[in-house]
């Protein structure tokens, strides 16, 4: 039988007391398993403010260690009442947490921390809630025992901080230390370097492990188990009404995942839509015995004609590169973006006229992007602006590849709403168009968009 890769992840493992409910989780599927966790909630903030902390005072690294150790200490005394496991569990957490403590002692003596220091200092978390994990899963009587993914060989492409995984040499290596017999319970969040370092897959990456885990296993599936009712058509906070959207594709998941809906690591579904794996996004908290999925992610059925989901992020700046003749010119672009490439500036989109480029950066990237391009001579172009405070607004839905009409829906719903678009790109995406308003009108737009294409 196909194994299942099951994500529990930092919002399922908010207070000690949900180790126990996710136990209770993977024991209702009476199938083979293979777990991944992420690091119990809010431990991963707590060990990336601790590098700034470490470098600032020698006395950090054990106030760091002995607060992460008290975490990790009352999950342990709740949940495990055997001397002799708690010892063992303990045992193991100690020597990481002591491998830690050193890891941030030697960055506050040199004052400064080497990239690949870092990922091993932040993947940490991970590494203490697994051990604790795999115990709960044997106290529920299932055959559970810590993985890690530098004895799996998990192998990365080495980007410290935003690693991908090698996924050819994924294939060849996992399946052989995960066996079927037993549940291998894995901390994410991290894989290593040819050299055997650590390196991170980014924020909330534990979601990609998983996926890695899964296309490597050919699981049957890849259940993510979170806090809310799976995708949703927008924010709740913002539209009450909004409701489940019980499938959605992988091209929609990933671009609803580059937006608002925290729901995925925007990654996760690349090692899956090759083999065709299905996410299923369960809710936590609203077990109830059973293993009812809230949506599914799978291939497109090409079956549906709305937009499915609004999304906003305000994470965005735009530098716009102006001159009559930037759309006649070669090489433009090119000049433009090989500063920008040397200074590591990530470009998150481009948006062109004949009189403009518009160059989309992540906000806090906006001010080093905006001095590249400044001292750059560009040909042709004559003013180099900055601009902040806007939100990018998506609104997903496969319907956009085939259906007349829609995005004119959108702009109406817009005009009407009396939002005022600054800049739109459709069609670079078969499934998303993307609409730049003012930060002000992201609300007033999403849910005119929202209200338009869930009526009735
Ligand atoms: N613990 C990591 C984070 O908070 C990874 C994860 O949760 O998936 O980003
Ligand atoms: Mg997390």
């Amino acid at each position: 039988m196909a194994q299942v890769v099951v994500k529990f992840g930092g919002s399922n493992l908010k207070s000690p007391a949900d180790v126990e409910r996710s136990a209770r989780v993977a024991a209702a599927y009476k199938t083979p398993l293979v777990v991944v966790v992420s690091a119990f909630s809010s431990v991963t903030d707590t060990l990336i403010r601790g590098i700034d902390e470490a470098i600032g005072s020698e006395k950090a690294p054990d106030t760091i260690c002995s607060n992460l150790k008290e975490i990790h200490e009352t999950a342990l005394k709740l949940h495990i009442e055997s001397e002799t496991e708690r010892n063992s569990v303990r045992a193991v957490l100690d020597e990481r947490l002591d491998q830690l403590k050193k890891l941030l002692m030697g960055i506050h003596y040199i004052g400064a921390v080497p990239d690949f220091t870092r990922d091993q200092i932040i993947s940490t978390g991970e590494r203490l809630s697994a051990p604790i994990v795999a115990a709960v899963l044997r106290k529920v009587g299932l055959p559970a025992h810590e993985v890690l993914p530098e004895i799996m060989g998990l192998l990365t492409d080495g980007s410290f901080g935003n690693a991908a995984a090698d996924l050819a040499v994924c294939a060849e290596r996992l399946p052989s230390t995960l066996s079927p017999d037993s549940t291998p319970v894995v901390p994410g969040f991290y894989g290593v370097t040819k050299t055997g370092n650590i390196a991170i897959f980014g924020r909330g990456g534990s979601d990609y492990t998983a996926a890695v885990i899964a296309r490597s296993i050919r699981a049957s599936s890849l259940d993510l188990w979170k806090d809310v009712d799976g995708f949703l058509s927008g924010d709740p906070r913002i539209i009450p009404n909004s409701k489940t959207i019980p499938y959605v594709s992988y091209e929609e998941a990933a671009e609803l995942s580059y937006f608002g809906a925290k729901v995925l690591h925007p990654r996760t579904v690349e090692p899956l839509e090759l083999d065709h794996i299905p996410i299923r996004v369960m809710n936590v908290e609203q077990f109830d015995g059973t293993i009812k999925p809230y949506t599914i992610v799978g291939p497109a059925k090409h079956d549906s004609a709305s937009i499915k989901s609004v999304a906003a992020t305000e994470d965005v700046g735009i530098v716009r590169l102006e001159g009559p003749g930037v759309g006649s010119r070669p090489g433009i672009l090119a000049r433009a973006t090989t500063g920008l490439d040397a200074a590591g500036i990530n470009i998150s989109s481009v948006i062109t006229s004949q009189t403009s480029i518009n160059l989309l950066f992540r906000k806090r990237d906006l001010a080093r992007a905006l001095a590249v391009l400044r001292s750059e001579s560009v040909p042709s172009v004559i003013a180099v602006d900055g601009l902040e405070d806007i939100a990018i607004i998506a609104a997903v839905g496969e319907g956009l590849r085939h259906t007349p009409g829609l995005a004119s829906q959108v702009f109406g719903a817009l005009a009407s709403a009396q939002v005022n678009v600054l800049l739109t790109q459709a069609g670079a995406s078969p499934v998303a168009m993307y609409i730049i308003v003012r930060k002000e009108d992201t609300a007033k737009a999403l849910r005119a968009i929202h209200d338009t294409i869930h009526r009735g």
